[in-house]
């Protein structure tokens, strides 16, 4: 990682906790040495999330939420917007998780006016993109990703100061919940092709400055080899952070 980047691990719990387990969570989490260097939030469900931040005794931890609206508040039975995530206290967000992709049917384009709607309140986000098995077999890793990629930049223009209010997750689909991590050449190349894609579509200094992490079965194992890669610069974990080894894999961007 460039070290002008700073390091980043999220944690993705997904549909995953009860009242308790979130309180062993977080307690654990309290007792971790976080190094100045890292930046670390958690998601965990909705539901959660006011009990995790009366839990959280860390100052350099916050909570994120895993999904917003795309919209502010309304008539929209089941969701939850930006403009309460900010009232609540929360800084990030993760949008587009590829799980929401496939089985919510986010477009690209819907993403990417979630983002833009999350960053007008004030909440940043971490956009997660990634290729399927199938898409990265028949040699279109590229293309999808810099499509999904794309559509933020689109958006988000070449603002310098709006790009430090996101995170890319590069995640590719196969590799998430199966075990299955990415090795690190191929981690390397998708992001490397994502920071000269974001070098000619915006600009040098928002591809200098915007942070890509891996997502994909990390773990306490695999974290180091991916953390030392020119262009990783953190991670998004499932998994690995409901479990002890969350701690490791946050020490290993030091
Ligand atoms: P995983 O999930 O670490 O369990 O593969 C990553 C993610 O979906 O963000």
């Amino acid at each position: 990682m460039e070290c002008s980047r700073h390091f980043f691990v999220g944690g993705n719990w997904k549909c995953n906790g009860t009242l308790e387990s979130t309180d062993k969570l977080v307690d654990a989490l309290n007792n971790v040495l976080i190094p100045s260097n890292i930046e670390v939030v958690f998601a965990p469900t909705s539901l959660h999330i006011a009990r995790a931040q009366q839990k959280l005794q860390h100052k350099e931890i916050k909570v994120a939420a895993q999904n917003a609206w795309v919209k502010g508040n309304g008539a929209y039975t089941g969701e939850i917007s930006a403009d309460m995530l900010k009232d609540a206290g929360l800084e990030w967000v993760i949008l587009g998780h590829s799980e929401r992709r496939s089985l919510c049917g986010e477009s690209s384009q819907i993403v990417a006016d979630k983002t833009v709607y999350c960053l007008k309140q004030g909440i940043k986000v971490i956009v997660c993109i990634g290729e399927t098995l199938e898409q990265r077999e028949s040699g279109d890793t590229s293309k999808v990703v810099t499509e999904q990629l794309g559509a933020v930049a689109q958006a988000l223009g070449t603002d310098v100061s709006q790009w430090k209010q996101i995170v890319i997750a590069y995640e590719p689909v196969w590799a998430i919940g199966t075990g299955k991590v990415a090795t690190a050449d191929q981690a390397q190349e998708v992001h490397q092709t994502l920071r000269s894609w974001l070098s000619s579509n915006t600009s040098a200094e928002v591809a200098q400055s915007t942070r890509i992490i891996y997502g994909g079965s990390v773990s306490a194992k695999n974290c180091t080899e991916l953390a030392s890669l020119p262009d990783v610069d953190g991670f998004l974990v499932g998994g690995a952070s409901l479990k002890p080894e969350f701690a490791d894999i946050i020490k290993s961007g030091s």
